[in-house]
């Protein structure tokens, strides 16, 4: 579709902002809503519930009874692993209707909306499904007197709190593998970001997902949120968000009922770029990728360069030069490679590092700009492509996720450096090296504390390999066959043979 279309079907959706529970798209039980508004031009799109305690207890009394009664968790397998499969394929049969719902919500661009988060969600379900009759249990080593299994149980009902910078996808790496194992889950997405979830729980419903099994609460992180935080039968929660919420989770978890939970909280990724690098442009492509994709609001985004200061200068000029290629502009335009930032509140936040940037006196190289890329979108939440130089890494634009387009460059002089100044970081969520030295790229890779470690390149990734952090990243891993562990218990069956 081109742009008139998108704009068209944007102007005739009208997006569903009820909860879902129990099978049935629900209003709050007090009636109250929270307004939805288009990160493209500021404009109302609609209203979600604002789901509280009350609609969170219904939600998890569904989901326990659901469990309780097998409808899902006692299925076989197959049966599980077909509807899975074929909510995979009502994902892809719905793809312009979920993009555009996502890009609307969120300000991703339509193209990425459409070819990344659509597809990956619908690759998600489908790989966490197809997974299912390949994972075996095991038997002990016991003695000849016993027959001795251990098996994966699912955990029962599983909340999963989520944040607004990629709603399609960090849902289905959390609801995929742990439906797919046979828990019910609640989900609780983002207040800025809930449409695409709604969507989803509808489209499950169809697929065959017993009612019950997958809810969705919309509402406030301190009321929704909290509620299924500190609920006493929730099993599980994982979460994916900040820091400080994150630790929130582990205190409602102390003060309820001890459930496990997962965290996957922020980053300040670097990437480490040595002299000997073999491809600058190579670098420089990938390195503005990794910090303007989705305007910057992506955990793992490489938000620091760290160079070795003999490439400094030419390395800056070289991402200079691509990144003033970067198309800013209207999220349903498939042209736009950057678009708005999520929220007013959040467009506050990211200018005001670049006032911070001002009056630390540093060089802004790029960008720094944060008015709207064409007419009619001036409601809209826009910050420009930006590069800053001589930042130290003790600047709070150096230690702080950002989460805007904005990139800071820090140079080193040696290999210990470089790494001293990758780990000086309250963060370990993932880096890159740029190196063609093999030896090297391994020693500095051990040395990096961080869950994902590109080498000579950025932000390549699959639902193959797990995702997450060390240090405030969080802990827990989301993706590949790890995630199943992440939902399940083991269970030892001890049969005596005489
Ligand atoms: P956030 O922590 O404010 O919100 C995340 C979720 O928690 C939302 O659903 C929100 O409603 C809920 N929440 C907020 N306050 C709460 C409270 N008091 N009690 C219970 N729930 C509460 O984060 P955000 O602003 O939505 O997202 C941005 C953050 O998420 C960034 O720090 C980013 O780095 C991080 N993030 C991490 C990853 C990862 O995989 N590591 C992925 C995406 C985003």
């Amino acid at each position: 579709m081109d742009y008139k279309q998108w704009l068209a079907k944007a102007d005739s959706i009208q997006p569903e902002g009820r909860m879902f529970i129990n099978g049935k798209l629900s209003q709050a039980q007090s009636g109250e809503t929270i307004a939805v508004i288009a990160p493209r031009n500021g404009a109302h799109l609609g209203k979600i519930a604002r789901g509280q305690l009350a609609d969170v207890d219904l939600a998890v009394k569904a989901a326990r009874s659901a469990f309780d009664a097998g409808v899902w968790s006692g299925l076989d397998v197959r049966a599980r692993q077909a509807v899975l499969i074929r909510l995979s394929d009502l994902i892809l049969e719905h793809q312009e209707e979920l993009a555009l719902l996502e890009s609307l919500d969120t300000g991703h661009p339509i193209s990425d909306a459409l070819n990344v988060d659509v597809k990956s969600a619908a690759r998600t379900y489908r790989w966490y499904a197809e997974a299912l009759d390949k994972v075996y249990g095991e038997v002990a080593p016991a003695p000849n007197s016993a027959l001795v299994t251990v098996t994966r149980e699912p955990l029962g009902v599983i909340g999963a709190v989520v944040p607004w910078n990629y709603p399609l996808i960090i849902s289905a790496w959390k609801v995929a593998p742990a439906l797919a194992v046979g828990n019910s889950v609640v989900l609780k997405p983002a207040e800025d970001a809930s449409l695409s979830a709604i969507k989803i729980a509808q489209l499950a419903l169809e697929a065959g997902v017993p009612a019950g099994v997958f809810n969705v609460v919309t509402g406030y992180g301190n009321e929704a949120g909290a509620a299924l935080g500190l609920h006493p039968d929730v099993d599980k929660v994982s979460f994916t968000g900040s820091p400080t919420v994150g630790r929130m989770f582990q205190g409602y978890a102390a003060q309820s009922n001890g459930k496990q939970v997962a965290l996957e909280l922020g980053g300040k990724s670097p990437h480490l770029v040595f002299e000997d690098v073999e491809d600058l442009n190579a670098a420089a492509v990938a390195i503005t990728w990794g910090i303007f994709y989705n305007a910057g609001q992506t955990c793992h985004g490489g938000s620091r360069l760290l160079v070795h200061d003999s490439i400094a200068e030419q390395l800056v000029q070289e991402i200079e030069k691509v990144g003033r290629q970067f198309v800013l502009g209207d999220p349903l335009d498939p042209k736009t490679q950057v678009s708005a930032i999520i929220s007013e509140r959040q467009h506050k936040r990211v200018c005001g590092y670049l006032d911070l940037a001002k009056q630390e006196g540093y060089s802004v190289r790029l960008g720094g700009g944060t008015s709207a890329p064409a007419a009619g979108l001036e409601g809209g939440f826009y910050v420009q492509p930006t590069v800053i130089t001589e930042v130290p890494n003790s600047s709070r634009l150096a230690q702080e996720e950002i989460f805007g387009p904005v990139l800071s460059v820090i140079t080193f002089k040696d290999d210990q450096e470089a790494v001293r100044l990758a780990n000086d970081s309250e963060y370990g969520l993932a880096a890159s090296i740029w190196t063609k030295d093999i030896t090297r790229a391994h020693k500095v890779s051990r040395s990096v504390r961080a869950g994902t470690v590109w080498i000579n390149t950025f932000d390549v990734a699959d639902i193959i390999v797990p995702f997450g952090g060390f240090k405030n990243s969080g802990f827990g891993r989301d993706r590949s066959l790890h995630a199943l562990d992440s939902y399940t218990g083991l269970k030892t069956t001890w049969l005596n043979l005489g």
